[in-house]
């Protein structure tokens, strides 16, 4: 069962449209991740759907409750939806038992007690009860907006973009703590980020905005591996693009002949590889030719447990282009050093990407 459905929400200010014709469908119980640049229309999706923007035409339902539509606004209050804004937003005037505890209705000690519990849900330790927020770092701060959002006991929880303030190692420490969080306590969430990385971890079901316009919907993985285009599969990752023709399940390209995962034919198209999917094998002058194609590493990137590497491929085909430059991750103990001759193999399929 979805908890919340979108029907082709539209937006603009003035001339400019925030939103263009907007449908989603988030199941129950799921983490949604809504990613895409800035200014793609994310955080006015989320405001709508909590009940501070009002579409200029569509409709939303959440338990299958009309929540929007023509006719009727159900205001923000009356949703029970938790949203988390983008800067956490905490009173700063109230101390840290205040905030989380702002809209409980419980008083006295039931009160004390949901807010100790609130507070170790999210790992907060009871002695930061009396802290005032700016006495807080920023991941404490973020965690008693959670809190704060989750003492409504929301039927859905927004986030915008709750992890962009804290630095890498925290950043994913958090990230698990609130995705076990939110499973625990069986709340649907949708949460925002431009980070692809953080996105790709999140999510159950990912959606790619793009200037105000839902691009792709789906599971991370699949959207990954068949991104719709270009943009998208840069977007969620490195990506090698590259003209081939394409010829009953292969592509013909300048890294040789690879099997593709759609077989429309007798086309020219742009393919898609992830770099883990080109495996280097050392390829000394004289070595036999196989299947594939040669290449000189010309930079090697070490980086720890991987390593990237730019290989200049050696262009067999007649005309006088420049080899083309690829990226290729390897382990970064095995890594080919710069001037490396070696032999470029595919893994797997190249995926077909739509035209722009
Ligand atoms: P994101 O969260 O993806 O960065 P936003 O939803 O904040 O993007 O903004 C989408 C577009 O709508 C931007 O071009 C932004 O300038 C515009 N916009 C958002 N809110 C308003 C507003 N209240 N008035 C005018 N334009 C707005
Ligand atoms: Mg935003």
């Amino acid at each position: 069962m979805n908890a919340l459905e979108l029907h082709s929400i539209c937006k603009s200010y003035g001339s400019q449209r925030a939103l263009e014709n907007i449908s989603l469908s988030v199941p129950t119980g799921s983490r949604t991740v809504i990613v895409g640049p800035s200014g793609s229309g994310k955080t006015t999706l989320l405001r709508m759907i909590a009940g501070f923007e009002f579409p200029d035409s569509g409709s939303l339902a959440l338990n299958g409750q009309m929540l929007v539509d023509g006719t009727r606004e159900v205001p923000a209050h009356q949703r029970l939806i938790g949203y988390v804004p983008q800067d956490g937003a905490l009173f700063p005037h109230m101390t840290v038992a205040a905030n989380i505890g702002f809209g409980l209705a419980a008083k006295g000690v039931a009160r004390q007690e949901r807010i100790a519990e609130l507070m170790d849900s999210v790992a907060l330790d009871s002695s930061m009860a009396n802290r005032w927020p700016h006495e807080l770092s920023g991941g404490q701060q973020q965690r008693v907006a959670l809190a704060r959002a989750l003492a409504q006991q929301p039927r859905l929880m927004l986030l915008d973009e709750p992890f962009s303030a804290l630095d890498t190692g925290l950043r994913a420490a958090m990230r698990k703590l609130v995705a076990r969080l939110l499973a625990d306590a069986g709340v649907t969430t949708i949460l925002v980020t431009h980070d692809q990385s953080e996105a790709l971890s999140f999510a159950d079901q990912l959606a790619v905005m793009r200037q105000g316009r839902l691009v792709q919907s789906g599971h991370p993985l699949d959207l990954y591996r068949y991104p719709a285009d270009e943009q998208t599969a840069l977007f969620l990752g490195d990506a090698v693009v590259m003209p081939a023709r394409i010829e009953a399940g292969w592509a013909h390209c300048d890294l040789g002949r690879i099997p593709v995962n759609n077989h429309r034919n007798n086309r020219s198209a742009q393919i898609m590889l992830r770099p883990e999917q080109l495996q280097l094998i050392s390829a000394p002058n004289g070595l036999a030719q196989q299947d594939g194609c040669r290449g000189v590493v010309t930079e090697c990137d070490f980086g720890g447990n991987t390593c990237t590497l730019t290989v200049e491929l050696q262009t067999l085909s007649a005309d006088e282009r420049p080899g083309r430059s690829l990226l290729v991750r390897s382990s970064g103990m095995h890594a080919p050093p710069a001037g490396s001759e070696v032999h470029v193999s595919i893994i797997g399929h190249a995926h077909v990407l739509s035209e722009p």
